[in-house]
Order: C-alpha cells, then sequence, then structure tokens
C-alpha cells in the first residue's frame, strides 16, 4: 500500500482508484513491497507477483472500461484454505504441500473475476497472496502450520491466534488492507482479536464453502478480515450469497451489509452472558470489554445482565463434534486422488499408513484418533449423539437470551495473545482458550470482533458482538458507531515498514 493510503478505508481506497490516483498495479506492487519487508511475520504461504500482477491489470483494464465496482483493484490476501487456481492451496499442511486446484472457491471467484476470470464478473479484487494458517484450520494460534508460525505483528514473541493468523496479521501489519478467513470455533474473530483488527464470522450458511477445504462442514464459515465494521460489510457484501454447489448454503434474498452503518444505538439493548466475566477472564482483558461497554451506554444503549448456562459445555462438545466431521473429511487424503503420496509403500494399506503418517501433522491426527473414536460403534451414543444433543442446549441458551437483548457483548477470548510456544506443548491448554467463541459456532450465529484496547503486556483485546440469524448487517452497523466514536481500529502496530 502506498503510504497514505495504508490506513485508508476500503471505500477511500476504492475511490482513489476510480479517479485514477493510483492503479491497481501500483497498489499490487506497494502492497507486495509491505508483504517482502514484514517476511519476518511468516503471515503468507505462497506469493507470486506475476499472478497478482496480471489480476491487477485485468482489475486496471475494468476501471478504463468505466466498469469497476467498489473493490475493484484491491488487493486481498486469501487464507491458504481456500482453492485458487492461480496459487497453489495447502491449508497449512505437507500433504497438499504442492496441489494446484483446478477450480477456485467460490469465495475466491466472488472476490475476483468470477467463474471464467472473465470481465465484468466478481467484485474485480487482486489476490496479494495464500495467507498461513493452522494446518486443516485446526488450533488457536497458528502454531500448527507445516509452514512454521506466524508472528503477531503488535509483538513478534506474541501468537496472531488462530487459525486466520496469517490473515489477521496481514491486516494488522497493514501489508494489505483485507482478507479472507475461516471460522470453525473462533478462527476468524479471536486472531483478528488478537491483532487488533476486525472479523465476521457470518451465520453458518451465508458464504459459500464450495472450495474451502472442509475441516468440520457443520461449523466451517468463511468471512472477512478488515480495519473495520465498514470494511467488512462491504467485503461480505461480496462474498455471501446462495450457491447451489454447497448443499448447505442458504437461499436468501441478498442483502446490502452496509444498510444499518447509520442507524443511531438509542434504546439498544445489550445482553451480558454472566458466564463470560469475571473468572478465568484476564484482568485487563476484563478491563478493556468493561471500557468499550460504557462507551456503548454512552451512545444510548443498556446494559443487562443474561444468562448461557451451558457455556462451559461447548468445550467437550465442539472437541467431540469438530474432530468426528474432520475424521471423516479428512479420510480423502490417502495417497491415491491427490496430495502427498509416500514414497515408500509395498502394499495398498501401507500407501495409506505411510502417506498420512508423513502428510499430517501432530494435531491434524489427533483429531482424526478423537473423531475416529467418538464415531466407533458403541461409543457413538456416548460421545457423539450426546455432543449433538449439548449443541442443542446451547442453541436453546442463545435463543433464549436474545429474547430479553438486542445485541449480545463479551470478550472474544479469556486472554490476549500469549507467547509462541507457551501453550504448543499442551493442546487442551489451547482447546480452553476457545471458550467464548466455540458456543457461538456450535449454534450457527453470526458473530463479530471488534478492536476494544489493549490488555496485559500492551497486546490488542477483541470485544465480541453476537446477533440472532442472519443479522449481520445489524451487527455491523452496532459495530460501526462504536468505530465512529473510538478509535481502536485505527491504531496499527509502530516501527512497521
Ligand atoms: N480453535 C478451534 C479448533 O482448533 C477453532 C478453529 C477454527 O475455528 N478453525 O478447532
Amino acid at each position: 500500500m502506498s503510504p497514505d493510503l495504508i490506513d485508508s478505508s476500503l471505500l477511500d481506497i476504492g475511490l482513489a482508484l476510480s479517479q485514477k490516483k493510483v492503479s491497481s498495479v501500483e497498489l499490487t506492487q506497494m502492497a507486495l513491497a509491505r508483504a517482502s519487508a514484514n517476511a519476518s511475520l511468516n503471515a503468507f504461504i505462497s506469493l507470486d507477483a506475476d499472478a497478482s500482477l496480471a489480476q491487477a491489470r485485468q482489475a486496471d483494464a475494468r476501471i478504463a472500461k468505466g466498469e469497476a465496482g467498489p473493490l475493484t483493484g484491491i488487493p486481498i490476501a486469501h487464507k491458504d484454505i481456500y482453492t485458487t487456481r492461480a496459487f497453489r492451496s495447502t491449508a497449512g499442511s505437507r500433504m497438499l504441500l504442492d496441489y494446484v486446484s483446478p477450480f477456485d472457491a467460490t469465495v475466491v471467484e466472488k472476490l475476483g473475476f468470477g467463474p471464467l476470470q472473465s470481465d465484468g464478473e466478481g467484485a474485480g479484487m487482486v489476490t496479494l497472496g495464500k495467507a498461513n494458517c493452522d494446518e486443516f484450520a485446526m488450533g488457536s494460534s497458528n502454531e500448527n502450520s507445516y509452514f512454521g508460525p506466524v508472528c503477531n505483528p503488535w509483538d513478534e514473541k506474541a501468537v496472531p491466534g488462530g487459525t486466520s493468523g496469517g490473515s489477521a496479521a496481514i491486516v494488522a501489519a497493514r501489508i494489505a488492507p483485507c482478507a479472507t478467513g475461516t471460522d470453525t470455533g473462533g478462527s476468524i474473530r479471536q486472531p483478528a482479536a488478537f491483532c487488533g483488527v476486525t472479523g465476521v464470522k457470518p451465520t453458518y450458511g451465508r458464504v459459500s464453502r464450495y472450495g474451502m477445504i472442509a475441516f468440520a462442514s457443520s461449523l466451517d464459515q468463511g468471512g472477512p478480515i478488515a480495519k473495520s465494521a465498514e470494511d467488512c460489510a462491504l467485503l461480505l457484501n461480496a462474498m455471501a450469497g446462495f450457491d447451489e454447489r454447497d448443499s448447505t448454503s442458504v437461499e436468501r434474498v441478498s442483502e446490502d451489509f452496509t444498510a444499518a452503518m447509520a442507524l443511531p444505538l438509542d434504546g439498544l439493548v445489550i445482553g451480558l452472558p454472566r458466564q463470560y466475566f469475571g473468572q478465568g477472564v484476564a484482568p485487563g482483558v476484563e478491563r478493556a470489554v468493561r471500557a468499550a461497554l460504557s462507551e456503548y451506554e454512552k451512545l444510548g444503549a443498556r446494559l443487562v445482565d443474561i444468562d448461557l448456562p451451558h457455556t462451559e459445555l461447548s468445550i467437550p462438545a465442539y472437541y467431540v463434534i469438530a474432530p468426528a466431521e474432520a475424521s471423516s473429511n479428512l479420510s480423502r487424503f490417502d495417497g491415491v486422488r491427490y496430495g502427498h503420496r509416500s514414497a515408500d509403500f509395498n502394499d495398498l494399506a501401507s500407501l495409506y499408513s505411510r502417506t498420512r503418517a508423513e502428510g499430517f501433522g501432530w494435531e491434524v491426527k489427533r483429531r482424526i484418533l478423537i473423531g475416529t473414536y467418538v464415531l466407533s460403534r458403541g461409543y457413538y451414543d456416548a460421545y457423539y449423539l450426546k455432543a449433538q444433543r449439548i449443541r442443542r442446549l446451547i442453541a436453546n441458551d442463545f435463543q433464549r437470551a436474545l429474547g430479553a437483548c438486542d445485541v449480545i457483548m463479551a470478550p472474544v477470548a479469556p486472554t490476549v495473545a500469549w507467547d509462541i510456544g507457551e501453550k504448543s506443548h499442551d493442546p487442551v491448554a489451547s482447546y480452553l482458550a476457545d471458550i467464548f467463541t466455540l458456543s457461538v459456532s456450535l449454534a450457527g450465529l453470526p458473530g463479530l470482533s471488534i478492536p476494544c484496547g489493549f490488555g496485559e503486556k500492551a497486546r490488542p483485546v477483541g470485544l465480541q458482538l453476537i446477533g440472532n440469524y442472519f443479522s449481520e448487517a445489524k451487527l455491523l452497523g452496532i459495530a460501526h458507531q462504536f468505530q465512529l466514536a473510538t478509535d481502536w481500529h485505527q491504531r496499527a502496530p509502530k516501527g512497521r515498514s
């Protein structure tokens, strides 16, 4: 990004492009230069200047013809869980080290140049590269990537959060103005919080999963990461929509996610779940979240206490359901069809086992073991079915709570970003850190993370906004009003060029 456009909104960058103050090729070159200047973050798995610049030229041609949309020509990084034809798609795994997909994910098509890479289709954004992520989107700190951990731009000793850690770090370091992420149990909201940027996990079914390499299909949902709620709304306008290639895509009339940006907050009732405050929440996190809530009161909102009594059960329920689905989804990686194949096998069984032993990392193997165990005969009822019942109770909790308030607010995570290596030998410790994001995913609800200050070690804190199904526009409006009154979302880590 050019120095003065680094901190600009997507609307302003779009304006600069349409007024020909800058070209997409120039913007892309500047973003590529920032990517290499910030290489120590390890935020990208793949960069390919020729591929990005070819797209930028296509965008410039569209702008020259007067056919540009608001996002045309703006660089975006895609989490490396989305398939792309122009870049390899690894899912952060050795299993897909050299895998080049024959098709683009729907999200990539919609944000880019459509199914045929043709003129006039898609939003015309330029793929800047593929963002580092935890292997198959399993993790909470981006330390499970085959390509190494990503560093937090605010403090390179800290994790950026996971699993869309590369995406969040890219936006925080102002390498690109926006990125895509995916959220199965918190992977957009938590890295957005840890890196001081804004992220949206839409209602399940809003954004097509086609071409999103599957982790847990009943939970996976794509969404945007950017500097502000307004930017996220613009991105969601381009990303969301029915897709017949995804059987769980929801068919609804298309919506303008910027529609509620100007709505005042007078009389807004904010529900504060008792279970999300107090014990276990770091004092610096609680302080920043409470200060944000006071800001909302000044804007005319009223705070009420609510109960989400099954919150604690979200961890065991999620860590049964997600691995169960993962074990099934990952069975396709067998060394026969595509991806890594062991060089060292003598029959079909050893082809399977050696390929999978070499291709998958420890966390992925752990999930496959848990998943196959809870789905096995004799344990299915005791674990998997019981977890599904808990999932229903959690969804019911939210419906009851949302009857008494307009929006739920809470911390995104109980702590700020931890140090790289701090939890990597204790998987359960990082599972516990997901406590405030998992239940929203289990219920399929939309959730937002917006920066609201700094906590321990001067690391960013995120405020989570949770609403009812398909209330993204309302949530984005509520977030936008906060961002009009505060400047947390405009803060960027110092000293990054
Ligand atoms: N931390 C959770 C997990 O490891 C969530 C990850 C995600 O949302 N993709 O499964």
